[in-house]
């Protein structure tokens, strides 16, 4: 047995992975197998389309997922990322394989990273990337502290709120890779497409999104 996992085996021990949907204590799984056979899976609607070009999302944003993606954000439960980053990286694998060669997230602002700790897509971004042996690239820069898009239901009003508010970080790498775009939900579509039109007029030739979940349209 490598150290690594032995490292892995003691983590385990003092820090039992939990299910990160229902918070039951689990072995080597990622997930329980209720929550595995419960939760609510996009399946054939995996990928959606709209003025952001295509978003893959691996779940529908409701219900346990919901609270999940909240533990994960509001109150820094980290013990998420493993089983997120997994369905992500599957749901790419599946829907949107040979579509990229790179990825990046969309990034929250300097004070909200101050604020919360961390950068919840560049930290899906990095989980999902971890089997592909790559590292997630900063493309994008939010310079602008807009109120939060959660709290606006009005999609003309969420387009509204996001534009102007994302800047390219790296011009001269955008260009030279075909992009996958990660961030956590896609509600309207708005924050994407505001993030694909910014790295697209730097230079980007192409670029396609993931989401973990996204918000089923009635
Ligand atoms: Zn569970």
């Amino acid at each position: 047995m490598d150290l690594k996992a032995i490292r892995r085996d003691l983590l385990d021990f003092f820090f039992p992975r939990r299910c990160p949907f229902c918070g039951r204590i689990l072995g080597r799984e990622l997930l329980c197998s209720d929550c595995e056979k419960a939760l609510p899976y996009t399946g054939a609607q995996a990928v959606r389309k709209g003025a952001f070009g295509v978003c893959a999302s691996p779940l529908w944003y409701e219900g346990a997922v919901r609270d999940a993606l909240l533990r994960f954000k509001f109150r820094r439960d980290l013990g998420v990322l493993a089983c997120f980053g997994e369905m992500m990286a599957r749901c790419a694998a599946e829907e949107l394989m040979g579509e990229f060669d790179a990825v990046t997230w969309v990034p929250v602002s300097t004070k909200r990273l101050r604020k919360r700790g961390f950068d919840q897509s560049r930290l899906l971004a990095a989980s999902l990337c971890v089997d592909w042996h790559v590292q997630p690239i900063r493309t994008l820069r939010k310079i602008s502290d807009n109120p939060a898009q959660s709290g606006i239901s009005d999609a003309a009003a969420r387009r509204a709120n996001v534009l102007g508010v994302y800047e390219c970080a790296e011009a001269q790498i955008v260009s030279q890779h075909r992009w996958l775009l990660v961030d956590d939900i896609c509600t309207t579509g708005a924050t994407l497409q505001e993030c694909v039109r910014v790295l697209k007029a730097a230079g980007a030739p192409e670029v396609v999104c993931l989401t973990l979940a996204s918000v089923r349209r009635r």
